[in-house]
Formats: structure tokens, sequence, C-alpha cells
């Protein structure tokens, strides 16, 4: 349909001279529809929740429990306002992501030091949520610097990978480590062997609450809004975020970054 327009005519110090300002009203009311859309979801992930707690809190309530019993229904309470706090820290970090100026050319980061932070974590929650853990490894070392702000980095990469943990089967293979362009950019990715997304919904993988497996999400603690945190965080170190996967076999998510420094000697 044809976007309407309204005109608004101004008579700047009452001279005869008139100044046209044109709004595109189809973008205000695109913006307006995606809020709602946003406050819903945002309602919906916490409603779920809260309503799982306060059913157990009732039912302690009404029922003489066994000691065990009162531990096992205090655990699942636990859970529940853990995933709250989830969804609320990592609304918080999208906000700011999105309503902060750019953090500009940064400090010089090694990047290997982000990697190895990153990988002792991802290690710490497979041995946590898998059964058999993965085997996760660190492709070689590439000597990179990154310029940047460093929490914000280590946020997007501890992402993917705890991604990669979260959808690949336990016992799956996670590789994950920097390599330089040869355009001078520098890419950080992890590779898993989980089961891979379709094309269809890789153009929509970093919208907020977008998921391709709504149940495997929830059952591992994700929010829906890791991907729009990487993507933010790369775009404003005016960088990128690229997927590559082949279903069945497995993904590649990468976030590329503008020319980085590279260190003498480097084993690539
Ligand atoms: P979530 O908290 O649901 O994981 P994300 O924004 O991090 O949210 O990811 C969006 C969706 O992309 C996920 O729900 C999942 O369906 C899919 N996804 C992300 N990473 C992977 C991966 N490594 N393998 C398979 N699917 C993935």
């Amino acid at each position: 349909s044809q976007p309407t327009r309204i005109s608004l005519q101004i008579h700047p110090y009452g001279k005869k001279r008139k100044l046209m300002i044109t709004r595109d009203v189809t973008a205000v009311q695109l913006a307006e529809a995606m809020r709602r859309d946003f406050v819903a979801n945002v309602s919906h992930e916490i409603r779920t929740p809260l309503t799982v707690l306060s059913g157990f809190v009732e039912t302690m309530q009404s029922l003489s429990l066994e000691e065990s019993e009162r531990i096992t229904y205090l655990g699942l309470m636990s859970q529940q306002a853990h995933r709250m706090q989830t969804l609320v820290s990592d609304l918080l970090t999208l906000s700011r992501l999105e309503g902060s100026p750019a953090p500009g050319p940064g400090e010089w980061i090694d990047g290997d030091e982000l990697l190895g932070h990153v990988l002792q974590e991802a290690r710490g929650l497979t041995a946590v949520i898998s059964d058999p853990p993965h085997e996760i490894v660190q492709s070689s070392v590439a000597g990179l610097w990154v310029s940047g702000a460093k929490t914000e980095l280590l946020s997007a990469m501890s992402n993917l990978l705890s991604n990669a943990v979260r959808y690949t089967p336990g016992g799956g293979r996670i590789e994950a480590g920097w390599r330089l362009r040869a355009d001078g950019w520098g890419e950080f990715f992890v590779n898993d062997t989980g089961p891979g997304i379709a094309a269809e919904h890789i153009p929509r993988l970093t919208e907020r609450f977008y998921r391709v497996d709504r149940s495997r999400s929830r059952e591992t603690g994700g929010t829906g809004l890791g991907l729009a945190i990487v993507k933010h965080v790369a775009q404003r170190h005016g960088g990128q975020i690229d997927v590559h996967s082949v279903v069945g076999q497995g993904s590649t998510f990468v976030i590329a970054l503008p020319p980085v420094r590279v260190r003498e000697h480097a084993v690539n």
C-alpha cells in the first residue's frame, strides 16, 4: 500500500516563506507495531516463569511436604526465578547497547585472552548441562588484537559459545578461535556439530525473541535475546555477524571485526 504522508507547514517569524516537512507515517506505524510486539513478547516471557513460580508457592502452602520434596520444589522455584533474572539482565544489556553511543576506537585487546576466558566459561557450562560433556577445542593461536570495548566483546563471544553448548547434543565437538582475513579484518568463529539451522531461519536469527527451536531454547535457559545482543555488539564495533549452517551437520557463527592488529611471530 502507498505510504501515508503528513505535511507540516511552518511560517517562520511571520515571513511568507513556508517550510514543508514531510514525514513518512508508515515508518512511524511500523516502529509502533514493533514496539507493541516487543512489549507483548517481554510480557509473555516474564509471565511464563512467574505462573510456574506462583503455582509452586501455592502447592507448597497447601501440602504438608516431606523434607526431600520441599527441597525439590524449592530447587524448581529457584530455576524459574533465575530464568527471570537472566531475561531481565539480557533486556538491560540490549537496551544499554541500543541506547548508548558506539564505543569508538577503544583500547587494543588481546583476542586470545578473550578467547581463553570464554572457552573456560563454556567448559564450565558443558560440565553442568551436558552429559557427556562436549569436546571444546581452541583453534590455533592467531595472535590478533582487536579494538573496542572488552566487556561487550566478551559478552558477544560468550553468547555464541553458550549457544553452541546449548544446541549441540552432549559429546559433540565445538571449536572456537580467531582468524585473520585477507583484507585485514579479524574473525571470531564458533563451529559446532549441532543440528544446524535451515536457510529460511537464518536472516531472522538476530531478531529479538526469534527462536527456531522454542522448547530447546527454554529448556536450556535461553532468553531469545542472545543473537540480538551479538549483532548489536558487532555493529557497534563496525563489524557484523555471519552464520553458515548445514542442517544435520552443524553451524558456524562468525563475528567479523574491522582491521585488527597482528602480534609479531604469531602462529596461525
Ligand atoms: P536463545 O536464547 O533462544 O538461544 P538466541 O538469540 O541466542 O536465543 O538464538 C536464537 C535462536 O537461534 C535459538 O533459539 C536457536 O533456535 C537458534 N540457534 C542459535 N545458535 C544455534 C546453534 N549453535 N545451533 C543451532 N541453533 C542455534
